[in-house]
């Protein structure tokens, strides 16, 4: 399997890095070996500077390939959160160059999710989601905010790779990204409900 991560994909977050918003999704990856469902997130030696950001994530269930922006919808059935963790010093380090991001995205333990739920039981157009880093709310995101939508993402993405079953797509960081210290608790709640906890462990 493998991880379609969106960048810039809310006003506000583009803002926030002094990034201009996009004409076109910034899709970047992360490999198996960045997923983790596990509660404890280690905190990489390579960083000072390791942020959070939090995602609605889709989990594909019918692979493709060239799907339209009208059939996108069928080949995923659940949804859920992750956190996108950033080296941000490193990221910034390798924007400054000119050079690909991988080595401050896609580490491992890089893409921690909750568990994947219906999305029948959401209206997508207007999902709620937030995270609070010891017990005070950080970030704030809502899918009517999204640049690119859902279904778009998933019609971009599938012109230059196949999406299989098992993938899943991080859409996006809304504003309100920041620096994580060793022993944060993290949490994320999907319209209010809490469905993911991170707890940031020793180097
Ligand atoms: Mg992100």
């Amino acid at each position: 399997m493998k991880v379609f991560c969106i960048g810039r994909n809310y006003v506000d977050h583009a803002k926030e890095l002094n990034n201009k918003v996009p004409s076109k999704p910034l899709v970047f990856m992360k490999p198996r070996t960045a997923v983790t469902y596990e509660p404890t997130i280690p905190y990489p030696t390579f960083t000072e500077n390791l942020h959070y950001e939090l995602e609605l994530c889709l989990l594909v269930s019918k692979t493709g390939k060239n799907i339209s922006e009208k059939q996108a919808g069928e080949h995923y059935d659940n949804i859920g959160l992750g956190i996108d963790y950033t080296a941000r010093d490193v990221q910034s380090a390798c924007k400054a160059k000119g050079h690909s991001w991988e080595v401050a995205k896609a580490f491992d333990n890089s893409a921690a999710f909750s568990t994947f739920y219906p999305k029948a039981n959401y209206d997508l157009s207007n999902i709620k989601f937030h995270l609070t880093q010891n017990g005070k709310i950080v970030q704030k995101g809502e899918t009517k905010d999204l640049i690119f939508k859902l279904d778009y993402i998933v019609h971009y993405i599938s012109q230059f790779f196949t999406i299989e079953a098992g993938d899943i797509i991080m859409t996006g960081t809304p504003a309100g990204v920041g620096p994580v210290s060793l022993n944060d608790e993290l949490k994320g709640h999907l319209e209010g409900e809490l469905v993911l906890e991170n707890l940031i462990n020793s180097k």
